[in-house]
């Protein structure tokens, strides 16, 4: 593009050569316009040898914001932010924010103004609202000026043109739509409006948050109490175990009845409980080929295979299969000598309901 009288125009609009009158966007030296030629599309030189690299960027750059100061108006992008909010469920709330793309007519347009440190390529003024316009025509990254847009109270957009051809520009119907129609060749940098739908939608989906928080927190609480309550139940196992334990104390009573050996009431020294257990283990020797079922409780030996303990009333003792040495008439004296089971089975077990066969 070459300028003439503040003027962009291509160099199939002016004449051939140096007449054409332009100087570049850029540089502003005079430019030579290459129109004759039948292979190549028109283009504008540098009348020096020494050309410049910004020539062509900023010739395009005008003519964009020459095309939107003409014609007054101009496509804007769509906006679309999707805002969520995480749940202590794990999950989140969702809302979709934004805006489609829609074509303005501004009240006024301003071209090239210095804002700061910053230059606006064009300022369109709507309804008391402005819109920086910033016409992007090389690859480079413009991360730096794009901050510096964020951080300003305003709205504005980037138009990427830096991927037009010479023949697109070449072509001013090409070029226009690219200016001023494509909503898909430009993005916000910042967009004040959009900013209100996303604040919007929080202030929406935070009171659904809530909610939903609130009725995860009562689902968890009543989660909890129930898994609580049934691991407190006792199990079906332990049910028939406790009926069972009942059964066999009643029947431990009768025998005690029956056979006059009851041993409720009655308070054993170390010695009586001693021999008592003794007398088990020696059952256990004599009768049941050496086994026997010793209760954690009492100590006493009940027959091997028995679910309780045939002589304390513990319903919390154990019984444990054991053997016995036939050698035990011999060793048990050794045995005695530091024995603190007796003294234990009395801590467990004061009184026995039912006593051994003392013969
Ligand atoms: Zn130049
Ligand atoms: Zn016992």
């Amino acid at each position: 593009m070459g300028e003439r009288d503040g003027i962009m125009l291509r160099a199939y609009e002016v004449e051939n050569g140096l007449r054409c009158g332009c100087i570049c966007p850029a540089c502003r030296r005079p430019l030579v316009a290459a129109n004759q030629g039948e292979k190549r599309l028109p283009y504008f030189r540098h009348a020096e040898l020494e050309g410049c690299s910004g020539g062509r960027s900023e010739g395009i750059r005008r003519a964009a914001v020459q095309l939107i100061a003409q014609h007054q108006r101009l496509q804007l992008p769509s906006f679309a932010e999707r805002v969520s909010i995480f749940l202590k469920s794990g999950r989140s709330v969702i809302r979709d924010a934004g805006f489609d793309a829609v074509s303005i007519v501004p009240d006024k347009v301003e071209r090239f103004v210095d804002l700061d440190d910053l230059r606006a390529h064009a300022r369109l003024s709507l309804q008391g609202h402005n819109l920086i316009v910033r016409i992007k025509c090389s690859s480079r990254q413009e991360h730096e000026r794009k901050r510096r847009l964020q951080a300003m109270d305003v709205s504005s957009i980037e138009i990427d043109l830096h991927r037009l051809s010479d023949a697109d520009i070449n072509d001013e119907t090409v070029f226009q739509h690219a200016v001023l129609d494509n909503p898909l060749n430009r993005t916000w940098i910042r967009s004040l409006k959009g900013e209100a739908l996303v604040a919007r939608a929080y202030v929406e989906l935070e009171p659904e948050a809530a909610r939903l928080n609130a009725e995860w927190q009562q689902a968890e609480t009543e989660r909890i109490e129930t898994a609580a309550l049934a691991a407190a139940r006792p199990s079906e196992q332990q049910r028939e175990r406790i009926e069972a334990l009942v059964l066999h104390h009643e029947a431990q009573r009768a025998l005690a009845r029956a056979t006059g050996r009851g041993g409720e009431g009655i308070e054993h020294t170390r010695t009586q409980r001693e021999a008592l257990i003794v007398s088990t283990m020696f059952q256990a020797v004599r009768e049941w080929d050496g086994l026997g079922a010793e209760c954690s409780g009492c100590r006493l030996v009940s027959p091997p295979g028995s679910r309780f303990c045939h002589y304390c009333a513990s319903d919390t003792a154990q019984l444990r299969e054991r053997r016995y040495s036939p050698d035990l008439e011999r060793t048990i004296d050794q045995v005695k000598r530091c024995w603190s089971t007796p003294d234990e089975s009395l801590l467990w077990a004061r009184q026995l309901i039912f006593l051994p066969d003392m013969g």
